[in-house]
C-alpha cells in the first residue's frame, strides 16, 4: 500500500543547471496524480521511468508559466501515444483557453484523447474530486493571483489510519493555512527564499524556509518537504539549516527524489 511524493523539479522561475520547474508525482497506492506540469515535466517523468499513459489527473496550483508551460508539451505526446483515455484537468480558471489556443493555431487536429477541464474556484477547504484511492480538497493560497493548495486524503484501509498529504505551492505565509492542513503526514510548501531576502519574499508573495517550516510547525505536519527554490542561491543545503531551526523533520524535495509515507496500523 504505497504513498509516495517523487519531486520531478524543484526549481522556480527560472530553472538552472540542475533544476527543472517545480512538479511532483504523487502516488497513492498504485495511482499517479501529477502535481503542476511546468516546462520540461515530460521529460523529467521519463527521466524516472514514470509512463505518460499512468497520469489521468493532473492538479494544477496556478497559472504561472513555471507551473504550466509543460502541459501542451506533454499532451502533445500523449496525442502522438496515441492515448484514449480521459486526462482530468484540475486547475484554475483559464488553463482550458491555454490549450484552446494552442489548438487553434497550430494547424493540428484535435488531440486523440478527451481534455476535461475542471475549475478550481472556492474559499476555505473545498472538495475537487473523489475517487477509490482519495479525496481530494483544494483551499485558495496566498499568491496574487488565483492559486489553490492540495489536500490529499487516503482513502481508509483496513487496521490503516488514512494518510495525507498536502501540496502547498506558491504562496505567502497567512494564518488559516495550518489549520486548513492540519496534521497532515507530508507538507509539500515552497521556500522560495531565504530569511535574508525576506523583502523579495514579501514582494513577490513567497514565503521564506524559516516560514515554511512555522507553517508545518503550527500544521503539526509529520514531515516537511521544502523546493521552488530562487536561482539566485547557488546552494541548497542553506534552506535545510533554516527550516530545521524551526522543523527538525525537513528535506529539500530535489530532483529524482522519492520521499514515502509509512503505513500506521491501527493497535487493536
Ligand atoms: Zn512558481
Ligand atoms: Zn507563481
Amino acid at each position: 500500500m504505497p504513498l509516495t511524493l517523487t519531486s520531478l523539479g524543484c526549481a522556480s522561475a527560472l530553472p538552472t543547471k540542475d533544476n527543472y520547474f517545480t512538479a511532483h508525482v504523487l502516488n497513492i497506492r498504485g495511482r499517479s496524480f501529477l502535481l503542476d506540469c511546468g516546462e520540461g515535466t515530460q521529460l523529467s517523468l521519463r527521466q524516472l521511468g514514470i509512463s505518460l499513459g499512468a497520469i489521468d489527473h493532473v492538479f494544477i496550483t496556478h497559472l504561472h508559466a513555471d507551473h504550466v508551460f509543460g502541459m501542451l508539451g506533454m499532451i502533445s505526446s500523449m496525442h502522438l501515444l496515441k492515448r484514449k483515455d480521459p486526462l482530468y484537468v484540475h486547475a484554475p480558471r483559464g488553463l482550458e483557453k491555454l490549450i484552446a489556443f494552442y489548438f487553434d493555431f497550430s494547424g493540428k487536429q484535435d488531440p486523440s484523447f478527451p481534455i476535461i477541464h475542471e475549475v478550481v474556484e472556492g474559499r476555505e477547504v473545498f472538495p475537487v474530486m473523489d475517487c477509490d484511492e482519495a479525496a481530494v480538497m483544494a483551499f485558495p493560497l496566498s499568491h496574487g493571483v488565483p492559486t489553490y493548495g492540495y489536500l490529499f486524503r487516503e482513502k481508509p484501509v483496513r487496521r490503516s489510519e488514512p494518510r495525507s498529504v498536502a501540496y502547498c505551492t506558491d504562496t505567502a505565509p497567512f494564518p488559516e493555512l495550518a489549520g486548513w492542513i492540519k496534521g497532515v503526514d507530508l507538507l509539500f510548501h515552497e521556500a522560495t527564499y531565504l530569511e535574508k531576502d525576506l523583502e523579495s519574499a514579501i514582494k513577490f508573495k513567497h514565503c521564506t524556509a524559516r516560514q515554511a517550516a512555522q507553517t508545518a510547525l503550527q500544521a503539526g505536519a509529520g514531515k516537511l518537504l521544502l523546493g521552488h527554490f530562487s536561482s539566485r542561491y547557488k546552494e541548497t543545503p542553506a534552506y535545510l539549516a533554516e527550516a530545521k531551526e524551526i522543523f527538525p523533520n525537513t528535506e529539500l524535495s530535489t530532483e529524482g527524489r522519492t520521499f514515502s509515507v509509512p503505513r500506521r496500523l491501527i493497535s487493536t
